[in-house]
């Protein structure tokens, strides 16, 4: 019998995310920060991963989503995905990715049945995209994103909303998500990581961007009820367009009521909620010969039990500091 991930408000978890590195090839501003890398050997590896996520599908993960740093940075991940899938044909498996790194291997994850992406693209504009990012790979990720259409992908490309950086760009965006049949979606930025230019006044607020939106396309409001795969995220249609258009407001509007995630970090950690910085060292029982998975599942039963109302976190913090101070390319977002 498995202990059901359900916390003390009632809240069942059913979504893991799971960082598989903590590196990244782009240096995205508000992303990366300073920071060392973990040591490789700490990193779990591709089978103790699987191993994870069989135990945690029979605690009641539905759904998964590989993240980083950057998945595809790691060597083998796209085979790991395909075993992934083969593994676990009843779970909803996802990557979240920069799509700079993907191009050789769309074709062959299609085939294999990997077939949910979230692409992360901040801005429309090559020069800005080499300034957030500090590479010069906008063509890369735009290729990329056109590709994973042509072989039948459901694609989502995921906006960090910046005030002054991005939000002279929602026309842009619009035209985009027109032209191609997917979802164009406007995360705020999240008070995650230090020394990343997070500051209230830097958030460019939901809100805002539905009024601003709504002022260059006709938007229809997408009922989720039919949509279930949207999670958190509001999503609209554009008249007269192929995709649509959609916010997610972890701050201004924050859904923790409803929240049904962990997080794995690459060197196996437990997060029970993104906004704190508490972790519970799942690596040294996972590897202990006599304790292993059944005694990880304890501590999983446990921490589940006492995950925090993030937006209790959010609102003690002070107005220009993160809650969270991991690097949000160690936790994966
Ligand atoms: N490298 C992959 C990528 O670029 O999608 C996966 C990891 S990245 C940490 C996951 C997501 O977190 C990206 O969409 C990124 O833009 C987002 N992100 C990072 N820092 C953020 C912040 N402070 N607020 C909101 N989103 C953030």
């Amino acid at each position: 019998m498995h202990s059901i991930l359900e916390d003390r408000h009632g809240r069942k978890a059913s979504y893991l995310r799971v960082s598989v590195t903590d590196r990244c090839n782009l240096r995205c501003t508000y992303c990366a920060g300073a920071g060392d890398f973990i040591p490789h050997p700490d990193i779990l590896r591709y089978e103790e991963i699987l191993d994870f996520m069989d135990m945690a599908h029979r605690m009641g993960i539905e759904k998964v989503r590989f993240t980083g740093g950057e998945p595809f940075v790691r060597k083998g991940f796209g085979d790991f995905l395909i075993e992934a899938a083969s593994r676990f044909p009843d779970m909803e498996l996802c990557v979240t990715t920069n799509g700079t790194l993907i191009g050789g291997e769309i074709d062959r994850l299609a085939a294999a049945g990997v077939k949910r992406l979230n692409i992360s693209l901040d801005t429309m504009d090559p020069e800005k995209f080499t300034r957030i990012t500090k590479r010069d790979l906008f063509g890369r990720v735009r290729d990329a994103i056109d590709h994973c259409l042509d072989a039948g992908m459901v694609v989502k490309v995921n906006a960090v909303a910046m005030r002054g950086i991005n939000d002279d760009e929602l026309p842009a965006f619009v035209d985009f998500a027109r032209a191609r049949p997917l979802d164009v979606r406007f995360i705020e930025f999240m008070p995650v990581g230090l020394e990343n230019g997070w500051q209230d006044s830097a958030v460019w607020r939901a809100a805002d961007i539905l009024a601003e939106a709504s002022k260059v396309a006709e938007l229809t409001p997408v009922n989720l009820d039919e949509c279930p795969q949207h999670g958190p995220a509001r999503m609209f249609t554009i008249a007269g367009g192929l995709g649509r258009l959609g916010v997610i407001s972890p701050y201004s509007d924050h859904f923790c009521d409803t929240c049904n995630r962990l997080r794995l970090t690459s060197n196996g950690n437990l997060r029970t909620c993104l906004f704190s910085d508490k972790v519970y060292r799942l690596r040294p029982a996972l590897r202990h010969p006599k304790l292993g998975l059944p005694a990880v599942e304890k501590i999983i039963g446990k921490a589940s039990r006492h995950k925090p109302l993030g937006h209790e976190l959010l609102e003690r913090k002070p107005k220009n500091q993160g809650v969270c101070q991991t690097r949000m390319a160690s936790i994966g977002g």
